[in-house]
């Protein structure tokens, strides 16, 4: 039973290329037979991450059929027909498309792992579970249980639904918590029997798809020198303008505001959500009461958290709307005190004695706009 091509972050992956260090992998890359096809296939991985969403040759819609058609249409799986033995041997053979699909997930952490940049990785780690979750809705449930398993989660299967221990419920729950979902992934809303409790099939799925993204995640920035850097330095470059257009772009959607003057609870807040970490309700408001006041729109809001795990665009539209005064109150952001007792207050030199980061924000716009005024 194969399953790492789907599943690039398993042992079942891994197994694969375990033996490599990083730049024996490179290599290994550079002398394989479907070469043209990890680099395609890592480009494409690392286009979806940052467009928001990783295509999938296995869909019908993959624009590119020809290409990886055929390799799919092989009768086997390639690495099934080899022995461990075998595979020990650091055959530097290719062995089939999914060996291929493996190694290009192998170097993207290779290439995030040059630019060092967290933003990039965290979006990565963000798609690449998405794309993991698409797959495991289609999944046989022994692969299911068997992915679950790698991840650390142990299930039961139970009259079609799944048992599980509280507390790997605990562990990814408070990380979906602070969105839409919120309800659903509170352990007091849930029945408990002896410390396990009931999850069905969908929910278990967006639990394993939150251990896949803080996996994935917290195995990056791999540790490589420089010369497997300079081996893969042409791929970085040929994707360089598109990592800059797209960074680019995120942050100017965000309107006129002086982000430079955002106090530094709002600015740390404002950061998490461009990069798509899920905030607690509390922080949540406190971000879009606060850019409400300072004249941003609700459209400009919206998009701030397009990049979250579990963006809903009409969902977010409301909330925001609804903090804006739509059904009736207008919301003020918190102050220094409130943010301080939510775990949000980060308060530096900057701050002065303020009660209020709309203090802080007014301050510091000023001195900027003066200065600037001062340098034209
Ligand atoms: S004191 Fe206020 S403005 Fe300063 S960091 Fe804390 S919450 Fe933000």
């Amino acid at each position: 039973m194969r399953y790492g091509h789907r599943y690039p972050f398993t042992s079942d992956a891994k197994r694969r290329y375990r033996f490599y260090d990083s730049i024996e992998l490179v290599k290994l890359i550079e002398e394989n037979e479907f070469y043209e096809l990890i680099i395609k296939r890592a480009k494409e991985r690392i286009i979806g991450t940052l467009r928001g969403e990783i295509t999938d040759p296995e869909d019908p819609s993959y624009p590119d059929p020809e290409f990886f058609r055929k390799a799919l249409g092989r009768e086997f799986d390639g690495v099934e027909e080899y022995s461990e033995d075998f595979l020990d041997k650091k055959s530097k053979r290719a062995l089939s498309y999914r060996d291929a699909e493996i190694l290009s997930f192998a170097l993207v952490k290779l290439i995030l792992s040059c630019l060092r940049d967290n933003y990039l990785i965290r979006r990565f780690a963000l798609r690449e579970a998405e794309y993991s979750k698409k797959k495991l809705e289609e999944e046989r449930e022994e692969i299911l249980v068997k992915v679950a398993e790698e991840l650390g989660v142990e299930i039961e299967r139970t009259n079609g639904k799944y048992l599980l221990h509280f507390t790997s419920f605990v562990k990814y729950a408070t990380k979906i918590r602070g969105t839409q979902e919120d309800f659903t992934w509170r352990l007091v809303n849930r029945d408990l029997n002896r410390g396990f409790l009931t999850l069905t099939k969908s929910e278990l799925i967006r639990l394993l798809q939150e251990a896949i993204r803080e996996k994935i995640e917290s195995e990056l920035p791999l540790n490589v020198g420089k010369d497997v850097c300079n081996h893969i330095n042409f791929i970085i470059d040929e994707m360089r303008d598109e990592i800059e257009e797209f960074r680019e772009k995120i942050f100017e959607d965000v309107g006129e505001f002086e982000e430079s003057a955002l106090p530094p609870c709002i600015e740390n807040l404002f950061r998490m959500a461009l990069e798509g970490k899920n905030l607690p309700h509390a922080s949540r408001f406190a971000l879009t009461s606060f850019l409400l006041s300072i004249g941003m729109n609700v459209d400009e809001i919206v998009s701030i958290y397009r990049n979250s795990p579990d963006f809903d665009e009409e969902k977010t539209r409301y909330q925001v709307r609804h903090i804006n005064g739509a059904t009736g109150t207008k919301y003020t952001p918190p102050s220094c005190e409130t943010m301080k007792v939510y775990g949000d207050c980060l308060r530096s030199k900057v701050c002065g004695s303020a009660k209020h980061p709309l203090q802080v924000y007014r301050k510091l716009k000023r001195s900027k706009v003066f200065e600037r005024d001062r340098s034209s």
